[in-house]
């Protein structure tokens, strides 16, 4: 890093780069040196009692759980909906949502240790007064907490990072939901906020599309439908019809620490639950691991005309997929209308209405809407562009706006920007730190005033 600050050379660093949908690991600007830290893969700490672990940037979700699995640790390994293949680091940061019952595992991380683009090395929290007893066990530490300046940010290089994690829960049940009409995913929405908010349900429950669970069951039907698409509502009828998929499922589970508190909860969901929507299933939940949620990967493969993989990778594999995926206040209606948005939009460009509603928070949901492509398409890359801006700006208008962005996609204006300015030249004189990076723009251009300078000595020595 001092070297790329002497030079004047931009950085861009991933962790395993697998942040498909997102933009994966290509960098935002031209001319970027790719810092890939997957060799920084160990797990430095694990605390059984406290539940925490201090990893790496290379560690997998898959690395974790098999670490975890060695040891018996009764501590819920972090699971996330797309590769076992990803890093804890690289999600947390990303502020993504996990699939294990923590949504937004950017809250249960804390004590980072972070390189800054001046070469500069720094703990956060506790850390930084060297109190390592403490450091893993709260998060703010004395004064300013400076956590948050990393994360969807182009101000540090994370090195190491503590997480928490759950135990087990002595009992967990899953519940399936079917709801057939918007009435329906309006009431179980606002049902399922009240449930939330009276602690009942703590884990995030999904609701996914037809379409969405289509995707995940074949690949785009291309000979039904006669080469044309979006899915024809007909044809996508009768194939979800066929399949008994309903036109949003949910699933999500109800954890429990003896027999009665389960039926307690059992009775409180039912209550809540039972005239709201299609159809409603609780039964004991079967283990899932971290390479199981891989099967949701089988969604980017939805037009692609080679068959789905043992080992998906959407980018060897020509996958396009661009996520849209807008936070909206938790109640039924605003639900309901951007799912309208989604949906009509996804159809208008030729796009089929993939999408997720994850119900993770007491007071917000997050729709992911999926835009699923063969690369491999002329035009294709450049027409989900358009799509994505498209839903982007409608749903803007509506007051919905994402929770993260793709590295391609705009960001909305912000009144904060010349200040976020100010840090990032304070925090990266030269401009070197992966410019355009959840930065519209307030980066210094690439190298800054300091990266002119050594251009003009490398050019002055070369001429040498
Ligand atoms: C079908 C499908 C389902 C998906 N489901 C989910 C889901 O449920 N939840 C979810 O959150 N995501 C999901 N994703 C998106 C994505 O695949 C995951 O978020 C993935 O974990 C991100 O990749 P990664 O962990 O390898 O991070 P990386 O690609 O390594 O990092 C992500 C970005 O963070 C920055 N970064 C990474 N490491 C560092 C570091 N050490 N210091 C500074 N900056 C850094 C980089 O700019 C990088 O581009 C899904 C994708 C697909 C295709």
């Amino acid at each position: 890093v001092r070297i790329a600050r002497r030079e004047g050379i931009p950085l861009y660093p991933v962790s395993r780069g697998r942040n498909w949908g997102y933009g994966s690991a290509v960098p935002p600007a031209d001319g970027c040196v790719a810092i890939d830290l997957s060799r920084m893969a160990r797990v430095l700490a694990h605390d059984e009692s406290l539940g925490y672990v201090t990893v790496e940037p290379g560690v997998t979700f898959r690395a974790l759980e098999a670490h975890l699995a060695a040891r018996r640790s009764r501590l819920v390994a972090p699971r996330v909906g797309s590769t076992s293949d990803g890093s804890l680091v690289g999600h947390a940061l990303e502020r993504g949502l996990g699939a294990d019952g923590v949504a937004d595992r950017w809250q249960r991380v804390c004590a980072l240790e972070v390189v800054l683009p001046t070469g500069e090395r720094i703990e956060t929290g506790f850390a930084r007064h060297g109190a390592g007893l403490v450091a893993p066990l709260h998060r703010w530490g004395i004064g300013p907490s400076l956590d948050g300046l990393f994360s969807q940010s182009n101000y540090g290089i994370v090195t190491r990072m503590t997480l928490w994690l759950d135990e087990r829960p002595a009992l967990v049940d899953s519940i399936w939901l079917g709801l057939d009409d918007p009435a329906q995913l309006a009431g179980a929405v606002d049902a399922i906020r009240r449930l939330r908010r009276a602690q009942v349900l703590h884990a995030p429950l999904v609701i996914s599309s037809g379409t969405r669970l289509l995707a995940l069951a074949i690949q785009y039907p291309w000979s039904l439908a006669a080469g044309r698409t979006p899915l024809p509502r007909a044809l996508e009828r009768e194939l979800c019809g066929g399949a008994g998929i309903a036109r949003w499922s949910g699933g999500t589970t109800l954890a429990a620490a003896s027999r009665d508190e389960r039926r307690a909860r059992r009775a409180l969901v039912r209550a809540a639950l039972d005239g709201e929507v299609a159809s409603l299933r609780l039964a004991p939940a079967v283990t899932v691991t971290a390479t199981d949620a891989n099967v949701n990967l089988r969604a980017a493969y939805w037009r692609s005309l080679r068959p789905i993989p043992d080992e998906p990778d959407p980018d060897r594999d020509g996958c396009g997929v661009l996520f849209c995926a807008p936070v909206v206040p938790l109640v039924g209606r605003h639900v309901v209308r951007a799912a309208g948005i989604v949906e009509r939009t996804l159809r208008r460009h030729g796009f089929d209405a993939i999408y997720t509603i994850s119900l993770h928070d007491d007071r917000h949901a997050t729709l992911i809407a999926f835009i699923v492509y063969d690369r491999a398409l002329a035009g294709a890359d450049a027409a989900a562009r358009r799509c994505h801006d498209a839903l982007l700006d409608r749903l803007a208008a509506a007051g919905y706006l994402p929770y993260r962005k793709a590295t391609c996609a705009r960001l909305p204006e912000a009144n904060d920007a010349a200040v976020r300015a100010r840090i990032k030249a304070a925090l990266d004189p030269a401009g070197i730190l992966a410019p355009g990076r959840y930065d519209d723009g307030t980066s210094r251009p690439a190298g800054g005033a300091a990266g002119a300078a050594a251009r003009a000595r490398r050019t002055r020595r070369s001429r040498r």
